[in-house]
């Protein structure tokens, strides 16, 4: 835990949020600002800054994080699918330096649809 880290303290519980799903090795709650019907954060309980921080020790973390992604998604009932952002570094756009994945979804999400180029 990082005593000054934001997320370390909504993990904590000490910061509080509307938390949708939580175990041993994540807690996954809603943005404080909803980019589209469903905008979830997945901060595991550790304090890793960022993409750039990680190492081998962090592959199983990794993995299972990607795993819980759809679970998540699906239970959000997202069944035509979802967006997911990890934003790295300053000039990634980061703002909270503890790593979290955005799971985006439902109205409102920019891109969709048949207007969408790439
Ligand atoms: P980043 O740009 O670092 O990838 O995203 C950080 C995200 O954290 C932003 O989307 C921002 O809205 C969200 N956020 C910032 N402060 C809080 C907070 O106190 N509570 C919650 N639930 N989300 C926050
Ligand atoms: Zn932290």
């Amino acid at each position: 835990m990082s005593t000054d880290c934001l997320f370390c303290k909504i993990v904590a519980g000490e910061i509080s949020s509307e938390q949708v799903y939580s175990d041993e090795h994540v807690v996954v709650f809603k943005d404080i600002n909803q980019k589209a019907a469903v905008h979830l954060l997945i901060v595991p309980r550790e304090h890793i800054i960022s993409l750039n921080e990680l190492d081998e020790r962090h592959d199983g973390l990794m993995a299972y994080m990607m795993r819980l992604l759809p679970k998540i998604a699906k239970e959000q009932g997202l069944d035509q699918g979802f967006r997911t952002v990890i934003n790295t570094g300053p000039g990634g756009g980061q703002v909270v330096f503890h790593l979290h994945i955005h799971l985006l979804g439902g109205a409102g999400l920019s891109g969709v649809g048949f207007s969408r180029a790439v």
